[in-house]
């Protein structure tokens, strides 16, 4: 009987090892996946400013090839106006006369019209320099910040590596010590349970006249009172009728018994 004991105490502080020695592998797994997640978000941020960049860039040479476009399309209206007024000198009669005057005001019309069209693209083109200036400040911003992260990244993993060797160790001694089937039902209950297969019993205490009671430390379920006396002798293990979890009672557990 004393041996029973023993054994049931000493399976659940193996448990309760090899729970923490789980609990720092299953943080080391998703460390593994949130590091290169990390850097990939901030070489994206560098990605997404240097597109913009070419964005700029792009709109920045079409408003220029516009200008230099209007700017000989001005020219050639120079040259008919030019040539009207020349004209106009030379002409023999009055309805030649009227007829290129009517050409002259509406070819300087439309120069007028063009040339506003040019005033307000230089208007435009002038901002340029100044807002592709900030995004190259940006992308070398970024690209110095992914560098930053890229070594603290590479550190991380590199740590993550020997933690993880360390605890497969660890593991692989403490598992030694229980018993197969035990293990396996270990193994299930801390996947299902997110990581918290065993868990003490809690004591919360009832108002000043009644009873308190004690719960489970994973789901707050209250244990009955067989539960209890279970745990109090200590001969077998008990689980969690709500949750499945393995129990224990310890000093910290509170209440009296
Ligand atoms: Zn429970």
């Amino acid at each position: 009987m004393e041996s029973e004991l023993v054994e049931i105490k000493e399976l659940i502080e193996t448990l309760k090892h090899l729970q923490k020695v789980d609990q720092r592998l299953a943080h080391c797994g998703r460390m593994k996946k949130f590091e290169p997640a990390r850097l990939a978000e901030a070489e994206g941020k560098a990605v997404n400013a240097e597109r913009l960049h070419d964005q700029l860039d792009a709109e920045h040479r079409e408003i220029q090839l516009k200008i230099a476009s209007i700017e000989l399309d001005i020219k050639s209206r120079d040259e008919k106006i030019n040539r009207h007024k020349s004209q106009m000198l030379t002409v023999s009669n009055n309805r030649e006369y009227q007829s290129l005057m009517k050409e002259l005001s509406l070819e300087q019309v439309e120069k007028q019209r063009v040339e506003e069209e040019l005033l307000e693209l230089m208007i435009k083109i002038d901002g340029f320099s100044d807002r592709e200036g900030e995004v190259q400040r940006e992308i070398d911003a970024a690209k110095a910040a992914a560098d930053t992260v890229r070594g603290e990244v590479a550190e991380a993993l590199g740590e993550l590596e020997v933690e993880e060797k360390a605890a497969l160790q660890e593991r692989e001694t403490v598992s030694a010590g229980i018993d197969a089937e035990e293990l396996r039902d270990y193994g299930r209950l801390f996947v299902s349970r997110n990581g918290v297969a065993v868990v003490r019993v809690n004591y919360i205490a009832g108002p000043p006249t009644s009873e308190g009671r004690y719960v489970c430390g994973g789901c707050n379920m209250p244990l009955t009172h067989q539960m209890v006396n279970l745990l109090l002798i200590g001969r077998k293990m008990v689980t969690c009728q709500s949750c499945g979890r393995i129990l224990y009672m310890d000093d910290e557990s509170g209440g009296e018994y």
